[in-house]
């Protein structure tokens, strides 16, 4: 059983040394006793929530979840297949996504947090991605956090990624007028050509933020989807219009900085009475049956196209997840080890 392992706790910039493969045994059966579902994981999720896992805290302050224990696999959302079962609800040859380990085969033995998978007839890797938990998260911070109404001038930054390009067209959908912001030029162009954003810049190679927020968005931002944080969000806070929304759903640009950006613009919540709510994908999976349907079903009608950056192997899981960090990834990052 091959594994991704931590070998030290993380500050700043993580690299793939940080991390290495070692090979345990591999259980072929559900332990005696033991009410718990063995899978073979087919594709490894890389999210970037991984990095707040990779570092200690004393304090526990930061992040929701504990850390990742050094010599053991690493833990993220992955596809599987299961291929023993003491549970219930799960048989030998069950198509599941949920929490397991990053390594050939799972003992997961808490299977109530698994889910099965209904559309078998889509790429199984969608349930890393779109059908997964960034499309959820996509889904509700859009819907219940934003609450966008039609004609909406929409801002998202990070907005080719997983999460971004979801974001961009369910706004799409929504009858909303919509720019993203990615670091590429081939991103930007995916954009406005795949994903059917109203327009996009690249943030890397403008000067001035503010100015390409102004170019694109003249009349204002009525809601600003959240991925980055730092610089960003400080430049979107000045084109918000009054009573717009920011959606806080992550701040990857500050995840492995030592000192982090000290954001200038907060005081425009005020003048424009601008709503900020921050947000945890944990807290919408009640939501998950129904944005499976509805998600498989605008995938299956062609009216939300994927992008996915899929790499071959359990030893290229280390790179891929470091490459979310300067934006190698072009679309949804995932590791396809097996096939089913
Ligand atoms: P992506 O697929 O978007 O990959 C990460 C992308 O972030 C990179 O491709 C890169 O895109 C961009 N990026 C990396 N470093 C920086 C930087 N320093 N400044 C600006 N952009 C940067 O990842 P996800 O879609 O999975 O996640 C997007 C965001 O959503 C993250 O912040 C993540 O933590 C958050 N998230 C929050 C959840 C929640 O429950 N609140 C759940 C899931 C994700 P580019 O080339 O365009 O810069």
């Amino acid at each position: 059983n091959k594994k991704v392992v931590l070998r030290r706790h993380v500050t700043g910039f993580p690299t793939e040394d940080d991390m290495e493969i070692t090979v345990g045994t591999t259980e072929q059966r559900v332990p005696a006793g033991l009410t718990a579902v063995l899978i073979k994981n087919l594709y490894l999720s890389c999210d970037p929530w991984m990095r707040g896992r990779m570092s200690k805290h004393d304090d526990g302050a930061t992040v929701p979840v504990s850390d990742f224990v050094i010599g053991d696999a690493m833990v993220n959302f992955g596809v599987g297949k299961v291929i023993d079962s003491t549970h219930p609800e799960f048989i030998a040859g069950d198509l599941v996504w949920g929490m397991s380990g990053w390594e050939e085969y799972t003992l997961v033995t808490q299977p109530e947090s698994l889910h099965k998978i209904n559309h078998a007839d889509l790429p199984l890797s969608y349930y890393t991605g779109v059908l997964g938990m960034p499309g959820l998260t996509a889904y509700a911070g859009f819907t219940q956090v934003a609450r966008p109404n039609k004609g909406d001038f929409v801002f998202v930054s990070a907005a080719s990624g997983a999460v971004g390009q979801v974001v961009g067209q369910l706004a799409k959908i929504a009858g909303c007028y919509v720019v993203g912001s990615a670091g590429s030029d081939e991103k930007v162009s995916l954009l406005k050509t795949k994903f059917g954003y109203d327009d996009a810049f690249n943030y890397k190679s403008e000067t001035d933020l503010s100015a390409a927020l102004k170019r694109c968005l003249r009349d204002g931002i009525d809601i600003y989807f959240d991925n980055v944080g730092g610089a960003t969000l400080d430049a979107a806070l000045l084109h918000m219009r009054h009573g717009g929304r920011v959606a806080v759903c992550g701040m990857i640009s500050q995840y492995n900085l030592e000192e982090p950006y000290g954001v200038r613009n907060l005081y425009c919540i005020i003048g424009k009475t601008i709503w900020v709510e921050g947000f945890n994908v944990g807290r919408f999976f009640h939501l998950y049956p129904r944005f499976e349907e509805e998600m498989a079903g605008y995938i299956k009608d062609g009216k939300v196209a994927v992008v996915e950056d899929v790499v071959e192997g359990i030893e290229s899981a280390p790179a891929a997840l470091i490459g979310l960090f300067s934006g190698k990834n072009v679309g949804k990052q995932l590791v396809a080890i097996a096939r089913a």
